[in-house]
């Protein structure tokens, strides 16, 4: 083969969510394998992914239990469905534990693919409840705006993002609220306080508006992830949920990336302490090491579907590979390594220096703000810092910026006009000190560029 790799990769590869421009300038970074934090290209470069891949990789690239896991799972059973009544052991296992380690006393799980898939699927099962309930016009899907759920049909429209007008989404029916961003959203000389309270009259206006009766379910992320890393502003999730639940609305916690660690505790609901009605999971679910997604349902919503389900003597979903048992078993190693292997402990243990790390570099006067939670963490890029003012849009600094860290070895990733920072938790200090080094030098050179 004489052409580039790079070259090979354009020809014949359709990219999704990628700058287009950026890479007809740059080419594609054509990836082998990684070790740790480190993933290497194919002229043999090395660089250090702040971002675990795509918020999942907690376990690093070369995750000796994980790979050995999976190595024995394909030895063993290399593949089973979970229809008809019948599925692999590793499945059972697995439901055991997500319910056993979830916020729940009891529940039911159910397997996708992806995080998508599962946010599709709760939907299904909620469209399911209401008719079998009586109530088939309880079909609307309450999320927020930045808010991120997936790229399925129904997770696209749930998502808050307006590159989704480009499909002609959302679909009638989903209603996304204010982005609970205090820094942009709040309103001069509002405390983060009457912010949150102002967001929950919001919320309250919008169930009269719509009527509670026609709202199958409110989704959110604890810490919205693609949409920025967004913490819940103080208060938000205590003010949000009792008026859901005064008008019989399900919370379902969107945890596909907080859960299993990334804010500092197994679930973002525990970071913010509040107990959702169902969780969606993915992701870190196997440390990135296969494609899976649960939908994790509480007491109520677990009886209740299945009374449905009983009534009608079938579930009719399913996904050809839901509760694949390679999956399961790199889940179960992937999640016995977070809770007992210590490695939420080293999560936890990092979260200091991460701050602190992200705090020393919003001195700079072209960052807003730095904000995260746990091990997730955004600087905000600004033209004008007492203003908020963002720099020109054709300037495309964030993007800027990553190129740079790409170009010094660190990949970290342009979010609208942040930098999203989201280290895997075994990250040592000193690797975590190269990243910041990285991203700080190519801060100033950007900055200086465009100043
Ligand atoms: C990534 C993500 C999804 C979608 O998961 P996929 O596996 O990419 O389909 C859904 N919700 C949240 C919060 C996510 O971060």
């Amino acid at each position: 083969m004489s052409q580039s790799w790079d070259a090979r990769a354009d020809a014949h590869s359709f990219y999704g969510f990628t700058d287009l421009p950026t890479i007809h300038d740059r080419g594609t970074v054509v990836l082998t394998h990684g070790h740790g934090p480190y993933v290497v290209d194919v002229n043999g470069r090395q660089y250090l992914d702040a971002n675990s891949g795509l918020w999942n990789m907690v376990a690093g690239f070369d995750h000796p239990a994980l790979t050995q896991a999976a190595q024995a799972q394909f030895a063993r059973f290399p593949g089973y469905h979970a229809f008809f009544g019948r599925m692999s052991d590793q499945t059972v296992m697995l439901s055991e534990k997500l319910i056993e380690v979830s916020p729940f006393e009891r529940g039911k799980v159910f397997y996708t693919n992806s995080g998508s898939e599962a946010n599709d699927t709760m939907v299904k099962m909620l469209w399911m409840l209401g008719i079998s309930e009586g109530a088939p016009q309880r079909k609307k899907i309450i999320t927020r705006k930045n808010g991120y759920h997936g790229v399925t049909v129904v997770s696209a429209s749930m998502t808050g993002k307006p590159y989704n007008s480009v499909f002609g989404l959302p679909l009638d029916g989903f209603i996304h609220l204010t982005c609970p961003h205090y820094w942009r959203e709040g309103q001069d000389g509002e405390t983060e306080a009457a912010f949150t309270t102002r967001l929950a009259a919001e919320l309250e206006d919008v169930i009269a508006r719509e009527g509670a009766d026609t709202i199958a379910a409110f989704f959110a992320e604890p810490v919205i992830g693609a949409g920025g890393v967004i913490p819940s502003p103080d208060g938000y999730f205590q003010a949000v949920q009792p008026i859901l639940k005064k008008h019989g609305i399900p919370l379902i916690a969107d945890e596909v990336i907080c859960g299993f660690g990334r804010t500092g505790s197994v679930w973002g609901c525990q970071t913010y302490d509040f107990i959702p009605d169902a969780i969606i999971s993915s992701k870190a679910l196997t440390a990135g090491y296969f494609p899976m997604g649960a939908v994790i349902l509480g007491p109520d919503l677990s009886d209740r579907l299945q009374h449905a389900a009983d009534m009608m003597e079938e579930f009719p979903h399913g996904f050809t590979a839901s509760g694949h048992p390679v999956g399961c078993a790199i889940a179960l190693k992937s999640i016995e390594l977070i809770l007992e292997g210590g490695l939420l402990e080293q999560a936890q243990a990092l979260i200091p220096r991460f701050e602190a790390g992200l705090e020393a570099l919003s001195h700079n006067s072209n960052i807003g703000e730095w904000r995260g939670k746990g091990l997730m963490g955004a600087l905000e890029a600004v033209a004008d810092k007492a203003s908020k003012t963002p720099f020109d849009g054709s300037l495309s600094v964030s993007e800027r910026i990553a190129n740079t860290c790409t170009d010094h070895g660190l990949i970290c990733r342009p979010l609208g006009q942040s930098i999203v920072l989201c280290p895997p938790f075994i990250m040592t200090t000193a690797q975590m000190d190269e990243m910041f080094e990285k991203l700080e030098a190519s801060l100033k050179k950007v900055f200086a560029e465009v100043t």
